[in-house]
């Protein structure tokens, strides 16, 4: 399946996977937090399936995806892996949103109640609950989606009646800094955002995850309270002309 220059790009994935793991790692154990309650989510957009292979086989057990399409389509040809599960992290465009119902283990982006409400009656439908992360737009930026603050808050006691649709925490995309340090205000907002809701102690809802970090700001974010980190270009290098894609 690999070609000789595949081989060695599939060595560094194998590597730079295990590196970032240790990184990780040593992030949550200068705050005191469990490294075991930190997850990576391989942000594989653009992706070849074979790096994706190797990502499995160096231990990575969840794919974050952008597009339906894509997403099918790579699944398709990796087949059921044990242990392996499919996360959408992308924008969930109105039209695809009954696709993207039943077909994903956690939904990242929910972006408004009325999309909550829509994958409430489409999961109903399936007779399924779908997990899914509420998206905050931290940074308050126009070309991105997602619940102020205020409309989180604001939201939670009509979201806690959705019997299908299983809230387990937020998500955040925050304006990108070169500095990492300069993300980290963004990352402690939404981190006591996430604690207040959870105080609340609403009945269906959860406030268990916190999905942020991404290649140059993950060791921020788990310092900050994320459980799940979406990581693409430090794993599989750089996506050149698709690194827009996640705006369609
Ligand atoms: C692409 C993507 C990521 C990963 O970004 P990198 O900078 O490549 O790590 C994370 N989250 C979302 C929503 C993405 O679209």
């Amino acid at each position: 399946m690999f070609s000789l220059k595949d081989a060695h790009v599939s060595n560094s994935i194998t590597h730079t996977i295990q590196t970032i793991q240790e990184k990780i790692r040593q992030a949550a154990i200068r705050v005191g937090r469990d490294p075991a309650s930190i997850r990576l989510v391989a942000a594989t957009k653009t992706v070849p399936v074979a790096y994706l292979e190797e990502a499995y086989r160096a231990g990575v057990r969840i794919f974050g995806e952008n597009r339906l399409q894509e997403a099918q389509e790579k699944r398709q040809i990796l087949g059921p892996r044990e242990g392996l599960v499919w996360h959408f992290i992308g924008r969930m465009q109105r039209r695809k949103l009954k696709d993207l119902v039943g077909n994903f283990s956690l939904l990242h982006s929910v972006e408004s109640l009325e999309q909550a409400r829509s994958i409430n009656a489409m999961a109903e439908k399936l007779g399924i609950q779908q997990a899914v992360l509420l998206e905050v737009n931290v940074g308050g930026e126009a070309s991105k989606g997602g619940f102020t603050s205020q409309e989180v808050e604001a939201g939670m006691e009509e979201l806690d009646q959705f019997p299908h649709v299983l809230i387990q925490g937020l998500m955040t995309l925050p304006p990108w800094r070169e500095n990492p340090e300069e993300v980290r205000p963004y990352f402690t907002q939404v981190s006591q955002l996430r604690d207040r809701l959870a105080r609340q102690g609403w009945a269906r809802i959860r406030m268990n995850e916190l999905s942020m970090g991404m290649s140059h700001d993950y060791e921020v974010a788990i310092e900050e309270g994320a459980t799940m980190v979406r990581i693409g270009t430090a794993i599989f290098g750089s996506r050149g002309e698709a690194r827009n894609q996640r705006e369609e």
